[in-house]
C-alpha cells in the first residue's frame, strides 16, 4: 500500500506551519508536504521541522493563485503517493486595516488568493483524494460576521443549502465588480473584502462536502471548514489571544478524525464544535 501523505498549503509561517508542527507531534504516520509560494521560505521552514525531530515533512512548491503551481503539485503526488489522504487549504490573505490600496482592489486581490486559489487547488488535487481522505478549508469566524452583514437576500443565497459552486462563483464575482464599482453597500454586500472571501470559503466547503457525499458516497471522506479562532500570526498582529500551536488544533483535530467517524462533515467548525451556519 502506498504511504500516506498530507498537503498544507500557506505553511511556511503562522497557521499553517503550526498545523505542520501539529500533525507531526500527533504522530501523523505518513509524510506531511508543507508547500509554501516562496521555495527559500518553505524550505527553510522544513529545514525547522527537521531539527525539531520531525523527519516526515517535506517541501513542494505551491503558489495558491497560480494553477500550473497546483497541476505540478498534483503530478508529484501521484507519481510518488499515488493519492492524496489529507489536505489543509490554509493559505490565505488580508490587507491591513490601514492599507492604502482602493477597496475594489484588495477586494479582488484577496478574492483571487481566498477563494479563487482554494478552489483552484481543491480541484486540482481532489480527484487524488483517497477512502477516508479528509480536507480542511481554514476559513474564519469573520465569515459569519460578515453573513450577517449581508442583505437578507444575499444571506438566503449563501444559506441555501442546495446552492451550486457555479452560483456562488458567480456572486464572488459579482461582489469583486460592485466593490471596484464602488457600490457594493448599495447591493447588500459587507463592507469587508476579507470577510467576504471566507463567506466563499466557508460556502464552498459547504458545497464540496455536499458533492462529495454524493459522487464518493461510501468512501468516508470527511470534508469541513473551520476557524482557528483570533492568533498571533503576522496577519493578525500580536495582540491576538491564542499562539499558533492554538490556532493549529482544530484544523489538526479535523485532519486526524479517526477512520470510522461520520461527522462532521461540511460544516464550520471552531474551537472542535460545529457552529451553525
Ligand atoms: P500568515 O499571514 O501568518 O500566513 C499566511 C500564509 O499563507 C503564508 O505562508 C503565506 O505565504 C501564505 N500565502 C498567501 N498567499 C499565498 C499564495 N498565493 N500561495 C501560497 N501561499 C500563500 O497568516 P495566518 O497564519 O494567520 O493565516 C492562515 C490562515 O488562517 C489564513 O487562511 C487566514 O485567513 C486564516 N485565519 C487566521 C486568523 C488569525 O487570527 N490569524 C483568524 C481566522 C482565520 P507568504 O509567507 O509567502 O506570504
Amino acid at each position: 500500500m502506498s504511504r500516506k501523505v498530507a498537503v498544507v498549503t500557506g505553511a511556511n509561517k503562522g497557521i499553517g506551519f503550526a498545523i505542520v508542527q501539529g500533525l507531526c507531534k500527533a504522530g501523523y504516520s505518513g509524510d506531511i508536504i508543507l508547500t509554501a509560494r516562496n521555495e527559500k521560505l518553505g524550505q527553510e521552514a522544513v529545514q525547522q521541522a527537521k531539527s525539531d525531530g520531525f523527519n516526515n515533512v517535506l517541501f513542494h512548491r505551491l503558489d495558491i493563485c497560480d494553477q500550473s503551481s497546483a497541476e505540478e503539485l498534483r503530478k508529484f503526488l501521484e507519481k510518488n503517493y499515488g493519492g492524496l489522504d489529507v489536505l489543509i487549504n490554509n493559505a490565505g490573505i488580508a490587507f491591513k486595516d490601514n492599507a492604502t490600496e482602493p477597496f475594489g482592489e484588495q477586494a479582488e486581490v484577496s478574492m483571487r488568493t481566498n477563494f479563487w486559489g482554494t478552489l483552484w487547488v481543491s480541484k486540482a488535487l481532489f480527484p487524488l483524494l483517497r477512502p477516508k481522505a479528509r480536507v480542511i478549508n481554514v476559513s474564519s469566524f469573520v465569515s459569519k460576521i460578515a453573513l450577517g452583514k449581508c442583505s437578507p437576500e444575499l444571506q438566503a443565497k449563501f444559506r441555501n443549502p442546495h446552492i451550486s459552486e457555479e452560483e456562488l462563483c458567480g456572486l464572488m464575482g459579482e461582489f469583486v465588480a460592485a466593490a471596484q464599482k464602488g457600490d457594493h453597500e448599495a447591493k447588500g454586500w459587507p463592507k469587508t473584502a476579507y470577510g467576504t472571501t471566507k463567506i466563499g470559503v466557508t460556502v464552498l466547503s459547504r458545497i464540496q462536502a455536499r458533492v462529495m457525499s454524493q459522487t464518493r458516497a461510501g468512501d468516508g471522506i470527511l470534508l469541513n471548514a473551520c476557524c482557528p479562532g483570533w492568533v498571533r500570526t503576522d496577519m493578525a498582529g500580536d495582540k491576538a489571544p491564542k499562539s499558533p500551536e492554538e490556532g493549529a488544533e482544530t484544523p489538526v483535530y479535523l485532519a486526524l478524525l479517526p477512520a470510522g467517524a461520520t461527522e462532521p462533515h461540511g460544516q464550520l467548525v471552531w474551537d472542535k464544535v460545529v457552529h451553525e451556519w
